[in-house]
């Protein structure tokens, strides 16, 4: 049986894993394919796909839109799509832009707590365009300002913590549109960690194709109710790790997996929008 990972992180954005290392990796656990879903960045993936060409593993271009319905922050997952989509690189560009201005303004909170960031230092060690929280918080473990990043999260960082800016976000209803004109195919990721299944009529609704039933933080039980919204509601059925690098001394890729049909369930769907873009553009 062919098993694939498609939620992965590498350091072009807030992952620490090198395209080379995931390609390793995903080489060591047999895994048939992977997809790299970096935080609202596309740049990783042509080298992760000569790295995956390399190893023998297929890769699946992804993305990892940050997205929100009735102020709820939830993250879609674009799938084989089109990284030289013009349409797409330019909103990509501009969240860019939104998460390096808010990293300037988390500082600017914490140098108000007398804690003595700078910008610089967290841009430096982020050395990605699509830089997060994470990064602030690995800048200030490195200042020695935190012991670690959990207290970097807990005192500053986490929801409603002094630092704690707000993203500007697209609506899910314009990331699902994005990835669709993009040529790929739109999955909510881990809904589990939003409990909020009400938004999920609106999503179907908005052309949503699929559900990450299958992450590190599902339980069973988890699962297996996002299985029955996905079959309730005729979406796609995906699962990943959501791999960062390291995670307690273990990296996480491949430690949820899911059998390869689902690729090939993703790969008819992406040809179906594909189809209709082209009908669209022709008419
Ligand atoms: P951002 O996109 O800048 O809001 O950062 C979100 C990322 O921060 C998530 O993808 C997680 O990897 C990480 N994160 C969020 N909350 C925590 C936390 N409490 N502890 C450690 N990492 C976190
Ligand atoms: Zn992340
Ligand atoms: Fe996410
Ligand atoms: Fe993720």
């Amino acid at each position: 049986m062919k098993f694939v990972d498609l939620h992965l992180h590498s350091h072009f954005s807030d992952g620490t894993y090198k395209p080379a290392e995931l390609a390793a990796h995903a080489q060591r656990c047999r895994l048939a394919a992977i997809a790299l879903t970096d935080h609202d960045s596309v740049e990783g993936c042509e080298e992760t796909a000569r790295e995956c060409a390399t190893a023998g593993v297929e890769f699946i271009a992804g993305a990892e839109l940050t997205a929100e319905q009735d102020e709820n922050e939830l993250h879609l997952l674009g799938y084989l799509i089109d990284i030289l989509n013009p349409t797409l690189l330019t909103r990509i560009a501009r969240c860019q832009v939104v998460r390096q201005d808010r990293i300037r303004e988390m500082v600017a909170r914490l140098n108000r707590l007398k804690v003595p960031l700078t910008a610089e230092a967290v841009f430096a060690l982020a050395n990605c365009r699509a830089p997060g929280r994470p990064h602030v918080a690995r800048a200030l473990v490195k200042a020695r300002l935190c012991s670690s990043l959990d207290e970097a999260f807990e005192r500053f960082l986490k929801r409603n913590r002094p630092a704690w800016v707000p993203k500007l976000k697209m609506s899910a209803e314009e990331a699902i549109d994005l990835i669709h004109q993009a040529g790929g195919v739109a999955v909510l990721a881990h809904p589990g960690l939003n409990r909020t299944d009400k938004v999920i009529p609106g999503l179907v609704e908005a052309s949503l194709d699929g559900l990450e039933c299958f992450h590190t933080k599902h339980s069973t039980v988890t699962s297996e109710h996002y299985l029955e919204l996905a079959d309730r509601y005729h979406l796609l059925v995906t699962g990943g790790s959501d791999c960062h690098g390291l995670s307690k001394g273990k990296p996480l890729i491949g430690t949820v997996r899911v059998p390869y049909q689902h690729v090939e369930r993703l790969m008819a769907r992406a040809a179906e929008i594909k189809a209709t873009a082209q009908t669209r553009a022709t008419r």
